[in-house]
C-alpha cells in the first residue's frame, strides 16, 4: 500500500491506519487492527486515539471547493498547535505522537501527513458547537436584525454589522448530524441535551478561552470577532476535554484591528484574516445551483496568502 495524495485532496491512504470519518475539511484515521474481521473493524467508538488530518480543502457555503488551497491543512493545524500550547490551563486532546520501542523513537504520524495532523484521545464528542462571540456578524448579524438578540440573549438597539458587543456571548448550535445543518439553540436547550453541570462548565470553558485568546491576538493586532468550539468527554474519567481545532480561521472569524478602527464600511471594516475572500467571490459568481464554480488562481493564492498572514502576526507577538 503507498502513502499518497490525489491532487483534488482527497483522504491519503496511509498505511496501517484506516480512515473512519471524512468531514468537509478534515479526514480521521484509527490504528488499523491488522486482523480485519467483520466484528473488530477499526472504528472511532473502539480506538483509544485518533489521527486528524487537516487537508488542504476549502469549504463555503457547506460545499466544498476546487481547488483546494495549497498549504492550508498544514496552516491550519499549526494554528491550533500554537493556541493549545498557550490554553494550556485547559485539558485538551493532543497526545504524544511518538512512542519508545526499546531505545529508539517511533513516530506515530505518518510522514505522508506529517505537519497537518495532530494525534489525540478519542472522546465521547458532546453534539454541541461552542460559539462566542465578540463582535456582531455572520449568522448572529442576521439574527439581529430579526429579533435585536442571538440564541436568546437580548441585544443593545443600533448596533451595526461587525460592531463590538458589549461583552462576549455564548451562543451555542447544536451539532446536527452528517448532512443537516447545524442549529443555533438556547443555553436551556443545552442543558437539555448534555445536563446542567456540563452545559454550564462548556459555557465558562468557551468564554474564558475566549477571553484569553481575544488579548492575545490583540497584541498580535488581530481581532478575534467570534470563533467555535468543540469538546468531549474524556472516557475514562468523564473529565471534560478541549477536541477538535482551535482558533483556526476555518472555526474562527479574524479581522485586521487597524482596518477594523479606520474603515468605514463592512467590507473594509472587516479585513479578514479567513475564507471570507472564496465566500465574496462565490456569493459574486454563483447562484447556488449545481456544482459550484471552480476558484481562480488569484483568490486561491490572496487566500493562501492571509492564511499565512495570520499565523505570522500571531507568532510574532
Ligand atoms: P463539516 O464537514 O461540517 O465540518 P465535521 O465538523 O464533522 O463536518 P470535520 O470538522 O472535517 O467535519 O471533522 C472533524 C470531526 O472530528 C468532527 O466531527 C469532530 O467532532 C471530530 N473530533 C474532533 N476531535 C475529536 C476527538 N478527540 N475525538 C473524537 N472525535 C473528534
Ligand atoms: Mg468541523
Amino acid at each position: 500500500q503507498s502513502e499518497h495524495e490525489s491532487p483534488a485532496s482527497a483522504a491519503a491512504v496511509l498505511d496501517g491506519w484506516t480512515l473512519v470519518y471524512s468531514g468537509k475539511v478534515r479526514d480521521l484515521y484509527v490504528e488499523s487492527s491488522g486482523i480485519e474481521t467483520a466484528d473488530a473493524a477499526p472504528s472511532l467508538e473502539t480506538a483509544s486515539r485518533v489521527l486528524v488530518v487537516a487537508s488542504d480543502r476549502v469549504s463555503a457555503f457547506d460545499h466544498v471547493l476546487e481547488p483546494g488551497i495549497p498549504g492550508k491543512g498544514a496552516l491550519l493545524t499549526t494554528l491550533s498547535l500554537w493556541w493549545f500550547d498557550r490554553l494550556r490551563d485547559v485539558p485538551n486532546h493532543l497526545v504524544a505522537d511518538h512512542e519508545l520501542v526499546g531505545n529508539s523513537v517511533r513516530e506515530l504520524i505518518p510522514a505522508a501527513v506529517a505537519g497537518r495532523a495532530m494525534l489525540c484521545r478519542t472522546l465521547d464528542m458532546y453534539p454541541i458547537e461552542c460559539v462566542v462571540r465578540g463582535y456582531l456578524t455572520g449568522s448572529g448579524w442576521k439574527e439581529y436584525r430579526q429579533s435585536q438578540s442571538v440564541c436568546g440573549i437580548a441585544l443593545p438597539a443600533g448596533l451595526q454589522n461587525g460592531d463590538r458587543l458589549p461583552e462576549p456571548i455564548y451562543t451555542p448550535a447544536w451539532k446536527a448530524p452528517m448532512g443537516q445543518h447545524d442549529e443555533n439553540i438556547s443555553f436551556e436547550r443545552t442543558v437539555e441535551l448534555v445536563g446542567a453541570q456540563v452545559a454550564a462548565e462548556l459555557r465558562d470553558l468557551s468564554l474564558a478561552l475566549f477571553a484569553t485568546a481575544s488579548a492575545i491576538a490583540e497584541q498580535a493586532g488581530v481581532i478575534l470577532a467570534d470563533t467555535k468550539f468543540e469538546f468531549g468527554a474524556d472516557r475514562q474519567t468523564g473529565v471534560t476535554v478541549l477536541a477538535d481545532e482551535v482558533f483556526t480561521s476555518d472555526s474562527s472569524r479574524y479581522w485586521d484591528a487597524e482596518a477594523w478602527k479606520t474603515g468605514t464600511t463592512p467590507e473594509t471594516r472587516m479585513a479578514s484574516f479567513d475564507k471570507q475572500i472564496v465566500r465574496n467571490w462565490l456569493a459574486a459568481h454563483w447562484d447556488g445551483a449545481g456544482t459550484p464554480p471552480v476558484l481562480p488562481s488569484e483568490i486561491v493564492e490572496q487566500t493562501a496568502a492571509r492564511y499565512r498572514e495570520l499565523l505570522e502576526r500571531l507568532s510574532r507577538a
